[in-house]
Parts: structure tokens; C-alpha cells; sequence
């Protein structure tokens, strides 16, 4: 179905595209305005109306994930400068090209940023995350700190229902890693018990979502006694503080030797080691957080334990599929939102960076 002529746009688009981008690494935020741009072929341009800040825009902006060691993972060469970062996009249909089958003026709808090259073998097995040479939204290409965003193709455009936009926004990285994670633990249960280390907006978006499909809260693990609040708040069977130095026994004992899976939201050497120490015999440590840093094992304990160390980054486009299915249904509840004119985006990154958001933080254009 051809929706309308490429670039026509409905009457209440802006001739101009402003965006808060990224020039240069480690460098500030700067305001841009551009003639906004035409969709050709299976291309969507939405009207961005919510877009969520998270701590991998901190990484992007930053150019680079610490390896520990000194070592660092160089970000800056698949970065388009001027960048808008931004990927967790909600917007309204705006104008498509002719062979964006089903895009419609006025649809409300969220955006997979995770794009890949639709040709590479992870691509061709549906885990396009891990394209090789990928077209991610916000990270490879324009994102959504800006008022209006392009998308490749409607297949990456999912209907939100009556979620609310701010909200629906996270569901394409926080709630899509935390879904992602949360499917490499199962199955969870009562007596197969699942620890979450670090409350912060993926790991709340991961206990809302735990207790939707797995129906018992986590035990949830975090330095900061109002994110163990929120945790709480937010369906956590129990709210811990890593660094008593009793937890560790009282957990094992607790759990009767340890739980069934962790995951690390975190992903800095003592949160990792912290869930193997936690880690029944033959569970799973998944490692999600990218804050950095590297883990040293006795290699023995691998085999002797029989424990598994997996990661897990974002999700694919299947994972989104099911993950929406289940958010319109009204299960997963939302997480606490602080909501911020776009044109906050650099102050939004600020606060992330200094701890100051709770929950997440999502810019309205
Ligand atoms: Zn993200
Ligand atoms: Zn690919």
C-alpha cells in the first residue's frame, strides 16, 4: 500500500529537522536544524514524540567501552559525526516512501533501533544486533535526540496500543535488553530463584517484566538504598546491599546453594564476580552492563561448577515482537520516567552520568 508520495508530508509536519548531535567525541551536545528530510523507497520518517536517554549514549558520547586494563573498545569508527544519539525512539508516522507497505500518516508507533545490514549471516539468522555492519539508530545512524527520525523499512515499527509514548520509547533498549536477558534465564521459579544486580532503568524495567513472565519477583541487588526502594516498589521479592558482607553467606542460604541465574545489569568486575559467588552449582551468569572493567576466573571452577557465563545485548527483532505482545497486553508495568524537553538533552546526559536519574530519563521533542 502506498501511503503517500515520497516526502509529501501530513499537514502538520515542520519544514525543519532539529536535533541535539554529537560533533565530535567526548565533546557537548550542539543544537542543529536541517530541511527535513525525504523518505525514498521502504523508508519511514517519524515525527520522534518520546525518546528515552540511556547509559549506552553515555558510551557513545564518551567513544568507547572500558576493557579493563587500561585497554579500551573504540566506538568512534562506526559513529557518523554529527551524531544524534538517541534509540529508544516513539513517534508518530510522518510520511513514507512508496514501498513502505503499510506505514501510514498518523500511526503511532516505536521504533526496533537495532538495524542491521539485511544481508550478513547474523542478519540472515535474525539476530541483526550482531551485523557486522549495522545501520542502529542513534549509533550508526541519525537517532532520536532530535524532532524527527528516519527508519529503513515499517518492519522495524511496532504499534505501541495504549501504552503511554514515554513509556512505550523504552521498550526498544531497556525493556528490549532486560526481555532478552531475562529469556537466557528462564525458566525461573520459586525454587529456581533469579538475583538481578543494579536497580537501575534496564534492571527495573527487567523486575516488571521478570514477574510478567516468570510470575515471582527477583532478589534484587543495589548499592543505593532508594534504587532498593524503587526495586521494591517495583515487584522484588527482596532488595539487598552488595556490599554487606554477610549477604553472601545469607543469600546461599537463603536460596539453598545459590540461584538458578544472575544478571549483571552492571557489568563491572565486582558485580560479576559478586553473581558466580552467588551461583548455584550448573547456573548462569549473564552479563548485560557494559560499565566496564575484566573478570578474572579460576578456570577449574568452571567445569567443577558446571556454571555458565553468558552476555546478552539488547534483543533481536523477534525478541521486540514478543516483548510488544506482551507490553500491550498491560502486564509489564511501567517503570519511573522522568520526562524532559529535548531540548535537556545534554543536562539528561549530565544527570545519567552523575547518578542523578532514577529510573529513566526520556526527552520530549
Ligand atoms: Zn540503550
Ligand atoms: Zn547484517
Amino acid at each position: 500500500m502506498n501511503t503517500t508520495a515520497p516526502g509529501r508530508l501530513a499537514d502538520h509536519g515542520t519544514p525543519l529537522q532539529h536535533s541535539f548531535r554529537l560533533h565530535r567525541i567526548g565533546a557537548r551536545l550542539q543544537a542543529a536544524a536541517d530541511p527535513l528530510p525525504q523518505p525514498t523507497g521502504t523508508e519511514v520518517l517519524l515525527r520522534v514524540q518520546a525518546c528515552g536517554v540511556c547509559h549506552s549514549d553515555l558510551h557513545l558520547a564518551d567513544g568507547f567501552f572500558d576493557l579493563g586494563g587500561g585497554l579500551k573498545l573504540d566506538l568512534a569508527k562506526g559513529m557518523p559525526l554529527p551524531l544524534a544519539l538517541g534509540h529508544e525512539i516513539a513517534g508518530e508516522v510522518l510520511a513514507a516512501g512508496p514501498q513502505a507497505d503499510g506505514a501510514l500518516p498518523g500511526q503511532r508507533r516505536v521504533a526496533y533501533p537495532w538495524i542491521g545490514c539485511d544481508a550478513c549471516p547474523a542478519c540472515r539468522r535474525g539476530v541483526e544486533q550482531f551485523c557486522d555492519r549495522p545501520r542502529a539508530l542513534g549509533v550508526t545512524r541519525q537517532g532520536g535526540f532530535s524532532t524527527h527520525v528516519m527508519v529503513p523499512h515499517p518492519r522495524y515499527l511496532f504499534d505501541h496500543g495504549s501504552l503511554p509514548q514515554n513509556f512505550a520509547a523504552t521498550l526498544a533498549c531497556s525493556g528490549l535488553t532486560a526481555f532478552s536477558a531475562l529469556g537466557k534465564a528462564a525458566p525461573i521459579t520459586q525454587h529456581e530463584p533469579l538475583l538481578i544486580i543494579g536497580a537501575g532503568g534496564v534492571g527495573q524495567a527487567a523486575i516488571a517484566i521478570a514477574r510478567a513472565l516468570f510470575c515471582v519477583g527477583p532478589v534484587v541487588a543495589d548499592i543505593d538504598p532508594s534504587k532498593r526502594d524503587a526495586a521494591l516498589a517495583a515487584g522484588a521479592s527482596d532488595a539487598v546491599d552488595p556490599q554487606d558482607k554477610e549477604l553472601r553467606r545469607r543469600l546461599l542460604k537463603q536460596t539453598d546453594g545459590g540461584f538458578a541465574a544472575v544478571i549483571d545489569f552492571v557489568g563491572m568486575p565486582a558485580t560479576a564476580e559478586f553473581g558466580l559467588s552467588t551461583l548455584r552449582k550448573g547456573g548462569k551468569l549473564i552479563v548485560v552492563g557494559l560499565f566496564g572493567g575484566s573478570l578474572s576466573v579460576a578456570l577449574p571452577t568452571l567445569p567443577l561448577r558446571g556454571v555458565n557465563v553468558v552476555g546478552s545485548y539488547v534483543g533481536s527483532l523477534t525478541e521486540m515482537d514478543q516483548l510488544m505482545a506482551l507490553a500491550r497486553s498491560g502486564v509489564v508495568t511501567p517503570t519511573h520516567i522522568e520526562t524532559r524537553p529535548l531540548a535537556d538533552a545534554q543536562a539528561a546526559l549530565d544527570d545519567l552520568r552523575a547518578g542523578r536519574i532514577r529510573g529513566r530519563a526520556v526527552l520530549l521533542p
